[in-house]
């Protein structure tokens, strides 16, 4: 029976985190996983999507490039060259990843595993292993509801293994993905519509950022049909109706897109046998240093259930190993209360630490917002009223300490790195007041907001 100090249960951000990291330092380590080395982020998430995205930023640029005086043609989209230069450039992430292990002696068993016992794993084909130590890294997969004809409809991983593109979709769902792939669909000149349950878009955001964003949407032509819940799926493929609980029905759309969350892999990997707690919803709880309630038992990434992101997957991974390897480096555990996010919508939006509602919750009356909506120069031309950029700052104390950045327009996704830095660094709205801005950006405007008002008492919705 082969024995490692680590055995890691899938080869995705945070999987391979803790294996790259610990392997220098002498440990021997296996990283089982049946799928191309990479996972979510590199085969159905970030990686392919943002290469999409792209190919959707360039469209609504050329449709807007005339306002400047440029005089583009567009012919349409190749979609299916697109597709085919996507899964090259996915091939040789998996590729890098498979060099990269054996380089640090690293083992890749292509197989599922199932623990059998504390310390040990059994893989697809029946060989057993043994660990010292567990790490489970199993990731996510889309939710399908078990509704009447839900098989009509795909899931995210199915867009990216489209070569064309539909006629007209629904997507099910207004939190992140779905929105990011309804704002990629319609820019690309697809007719699309979003149907959700939530009352307002981006339900986890600042209300702000849903409010500008449906503005947006409007802008582009999305359809919302919001607060409404979905019953089953109906007619055939390439002409799928939606119906409505209440007996009202949508489409037909040549494509409906389920977009309602994802569930962590947590069934059917021996858990319940060995004694690891698995809560609601199929997550594993952790301690700060990622254990389980059982000992030698480690998670971490989208399966517990907090910040399903690749980079804080990584940097799970990467302090586990740190924490084990390299004390003297002094690892801290990961900050799960300061994590920015930014949605690759059209256009983008992002936020770090509290919306207002959260900080009224957290800081009562000594909440101040300042908030600015403008239309951006990129704009300036544009015939008609365009959808805002909005930014909010969310300070709190006497010394206003900025607790929440929001924001959405046009590149935000890039301003927002640097300013998560200052908000962990404790940064005061006299700190960005002191900050000569640069001009003329849209980032300048967070440096130079007056007139902040009082916390809204009530917040406008029972998530954010
Ligand atoms: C459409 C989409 C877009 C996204 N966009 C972004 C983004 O822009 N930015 C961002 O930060 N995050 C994004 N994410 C989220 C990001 O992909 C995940 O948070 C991240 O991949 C989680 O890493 P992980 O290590 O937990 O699991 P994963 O990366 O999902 O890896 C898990 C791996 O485990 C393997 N596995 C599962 N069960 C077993 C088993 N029993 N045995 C062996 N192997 C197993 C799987 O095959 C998989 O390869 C996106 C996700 C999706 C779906």
């Amino acid at each position: 029976m082969e024995h490692y100090d680590i055995i890691v249960i899938g080869g995705g951000s945070g999987g391979l985190a803790v294996a790259e990291r610990a392997a220098p330092h002498g440990a021997r380590v296996a990283v089982f996983d049946p799928k191309p080395l990479g996972g979510t982020c590199v085969n159905e998430g970030c990686v392919p999507k943002k290469l999409t995205w792209y190919s959707a930023e360039h469209m609504s640029h050329a449709r807007e490039a005339g306002e400047f005086g440029v005089d583009v043609e567009i012919k349409g989209i190749r979609y299916a060259d697109l597709a085919n230069k996507r899964q090259s450039m996915l091939k040789d992430l998996n590729q890098f990843w498979s060099g990269h292990l054996e380089k640090l002696d690293v083992t890749h068993i292509p197989e599922r595993a199932r623990l059998t016992d504390k310390n040990k794993v059994v893989s697809e084909s029946g060989t057993e292993y043994t660990a010292e130590r567990i790490v489970l890294a199993m990731g996510g997969a889309p939710i399908v509801p078990p509704l009447e004809g839900a098989e009509l409809g795909a899931t995210s991983d199915d867009f990216f293994e489209w070569t064309e593109l539909p006629g007209s979709i629904a997507v099910i769902g207004a939190g992140y993905i779905g929105l990011e792939m309804a704002g990629m669909l319609r820019s690309l000149g697809v007719k699309t519509d979003v149907v959700a349950m939530e009352d307002r878009v981006l339900e986890m955001f600042d209300p702000m950022i849903s409010q500008a964003l449906d503005q947006h949407m409007e802008y582009q032509g999305i359809d919302r049909h919001l607060g409404v819940k979905v019953a089953g799926l109906g007619g055939k493929p390439g002409a799928v109706t939606i119906k409505l609980e209440g007996g009202q029905e949508l489409g037909p759309y040549e494509k409906v897109l389920w977009a309602v969350g994802r569930k962590p892999a947590t069934a059917n990997m021996g858990l319940e046998e060995v004694g690891v707690e698995i809560a609601r919803g199929g997550i594993i709880p952790v301690d700060e240093w990622q254990a389980t309630n059982v000992e030698g038992i480690y998670a971490l990434g989208d399966i517990i259930g907090k910040g399903p992101l690749t980079p804080v997957a990584i940097a799970a991974g990467r302090r586990l190993a740190d924490h084990w390897y390299a004390p003297e480096s002094n690892p801290v555990p990961v900050d799960y209360d300061q994590i920015p996010t930014v949605t690759f919508t059209h256009p983008t939006a992002g936020m770090v630490g509290l919306t207002e509602p959260q900080a009224v919750d957290k800081h009562g009356d000594s909440v101040r917002i300042y908030e600015t909506q403008f239309g951006g120069l990129n704009r300036a031309f544009a015939e008609g009223e365009v959808p805002p950029v909005a930014m909010k700052l969310v300070c709190a104390g006497d010394d206003e300490k900025v607790v929440g950045i929001h924001m959405i327009g046009a590149n935000v996704d890039e301003m927002l790195q640097g300013f998560a830095v200052a908000v962990r660094m404790g940064a005061t709205k006299r700190d960005l007041d002191l900050t000569i801005p640069l001009h003329p950006t849209s980032a300048e405007e967070l440096v130079t907001l007056k007139e902040g008002r009082p916390g809204r008492q009530k917040g406008l919705s029972k998530a954010a």
